[in-house]
């Protein structure tokens, strides 16, 4: 690998003008075939803390088409020896893996926070989820299961067993940093592949971390391979080489369907987890105080930033008043700031582009949809909020269902409340967007309850809960717009990283015959 021709330091999108390198900010490397090494293009990008954009995490290099072929290199030659690795034996790695992150859980939280923006203890509980997402899915280790079936014939035994997909491209956003690596990168290398890795632009400190506790695990040189860079390049360069027989990409619905054609062109396996515009339905009998804490967290939890997030609350007309006017009152409450300190509740926005598209959405809400602005609307520069990407919690009401507010993703700290008129209704606004991911109910009717289970067709469905909160043993993934039929997490997420081989096995010492029109039995 080539040393760094020269140290030009780009700017991530977080970067404003006005940055000031307050201590020596260190230069990270890519991770190829187990050794730290410059990009090709000798060439950086920094990665900039959204709540103080003069505080300069790290340089990343700005790596190119040349350095995935070199991880996909590396890839290829650790994948015979990684996928004859027993799954037992991966597992004890992986576990390892766990160990090491669970010791350094505070300070991969407190450099999450730094560079993400999200509170502290929603970034301890992003790194505890990679915790939990690798030992539950190490556990599959020792049990991988594949079936047996009866055979037609006599003498004939029919099993099914998983075999790794071979070499897969994962690529991941910024609003989970840690989390969503994991949940790609471990169901990988538990199921043998070998993998290269690419994070998103504003958040490649946490995926650092990540891939160095793997290396500190003893996972060999050359299975995981970390690459830095652009979605435009790396990623692009990523989604067309032709030995990456899988990508799994989480990111917007856009994006999504460019990486989709790509892998269409050349046969490739493509999981997609893209938008939401999750819906909480409050009904007339809700325990109100209880929907408006879950829709707070909702809707405000991480700025707004989940692909989870309630940003549609659909209220019964009955109860529509007294929830809005409670649902002001916290969100107004609600103290926004640096998600190191710990008495904020709602930190930053990621980058200057997110501000952009929220306050867009924020003047299209007040002029083209002419909904109520209840509360917020507004971005932050004063004082402590004056280098910092800080927009105020905000609630629209008097929403028409079909309002573009209600409709397109707005992923930041803006919810909408949309009036319903019975349990029908508010099901049928519930399914009446784009998007499939998560959606709630608050009431305390049973059957309520379980009729919207039933009829609201999205992946994730929660009762007397927001739409937010999955934990890492179910599956993960939504209908509609929102994927492409998978799941990750649980052991559906075997299904994505393993591919079955169906193996029948005759020891009656004949010719027997399968799909011809009589049956032919041995002995006969
Ligand atoms: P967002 O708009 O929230 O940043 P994206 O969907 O653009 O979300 O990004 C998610 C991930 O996809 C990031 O790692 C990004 O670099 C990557 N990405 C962006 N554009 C492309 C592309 N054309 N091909 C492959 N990956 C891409």
């Amino acid at each position: 690998m080539a040393q760094a021709k020269k140290a030009v330091a780009k700017t991530s999108r977080k970067q404003t003008a006005r940055t000031t390198v307050r201590a020596a900010v260190k230069t990270y490397q890519n991770y190829i075939g187990g050794k730290w090494v410059a990009s090709e293009s000798g060439e950086l990008f920094e990665n900039i803390n959204p709540a103080d954009t003069g505080d300069t995490i790290g340089r990343f290099p700005l790596s190119t088409s040349d350095d995935i072929n070199a991880a996909v290199n590396a890839a290829q030659e650790a994948f015979d020896r990684w996928r004859r690795t027993p799954a037992p034996r991966r597992a004890e790695v992986l576990f390892r893996l766990g160990e090491i992150l669970i010791g350094y859980k505070d300070r991969f939280a407190a450099d999450m926070t730094r560079e993400m923006g999200k509170v502290l203890k929603e970034a301890g509980g992003d790194v505890q989820e990679a915790i939990d997402c690798t030992y539950y899915t190490a556990g599959e280790g020792r049990r991988l299961h594949g079936f047996t079936t009866p055979a037609e014939m006599p003498d004939k035994f029919a099993m099914c067993t998983r075999q790794p997909v071979g070499l897969c491209g994962l690529i991941t956003p910024w609003n989970f940093p840690m989390a969503i690596p994991s949940w790609k990168l471990i169901p990988a290398l538990i199921c043998g592949n070998t993998v290269v890795i690419k994070p998103a632009e504003d958040t490649p400190l946490s995926t650092y971390n990540l891939v160095k506790a793997c290396e500190e695990a003893g996972i060999p040189p050359g299975v995981v391979n970390l690459v830095t860079g652009h979605g435009d390049t790396v990623g692009a360069a990523m989604t067309n080489h032709p030995a990456l027989r899988l990508i799994s990409f989480t990111g917007s619905t856009e994006t999504g369907r460019i990486v989709a054609s790509a892998c269409a062109e050349r046969n490739a396996i493509c999981s997609l987890e893209m938008g939401g515009k999750n819906a909480i339905i409050v009904m007339d009998d809700a325990d109100i105080d209880l929907a408006i804490e879950g829709a707070v967290w909702g809707a405000f939890g991480t700025s707004g930033q989940r692909c989870t997030a309630s940003s549609r609350l659909v209220v019964h007309k009955k109860v529509y008043k007294q929830f809005v006017t409670k649902l002001v009152a916290h969100a107004k409450s609600l103290r926004v700031g640096n998600g190191a300190d710990p008495r904020t509740d709602m930190g930053p926005v990621i980058n200057a582009d997110a501000v952009d598209k929220i306050m867009g959405y924020i003047q299209v809400g007040r002029n083209e949809d002419g909904a109520t602005l209840a509360c917020g609307g507004k971005r932050l520069t004063r004082g402590d909020y004056a280098n910092g990407y800080f927009i105020e919690p905000t609630v629209f009401t008097d929403v028409a269902e079909d309002m573009r507010i209600a409709q397109e993703e707005i992923f930041g700290p803006v919810t909408t409340v949309i009036p319903a008129n019975s349990i029908e209704d508010a099901i049928r606004i519930a399914n009446g967007v784009r998007y499939g991911l998560s959606a709630a109910i608050y009431t305390q009717n049973v059957n309520q309850a379980f009729r919207a289970m039933n009829e609201v067709y999205t992946g994730i469905f929660y009762v007397n809960a927001s739409t937010i909160g999955a934990e890492v043993h179910l599956p993960f993934g939504g209908t509609k717009a929102t994927g492409n039929g998978h799941r990750e997490a649980g052991t559906q997420v075997l299904d994505i990283f393993s591919e079955w081989k169906s193996v029948y096995v005759d020891f009656s010492g004949k010719l027997q015959r399968a799909q011809i029109d009589t049956v032919e039995l041995a002995g006969n």
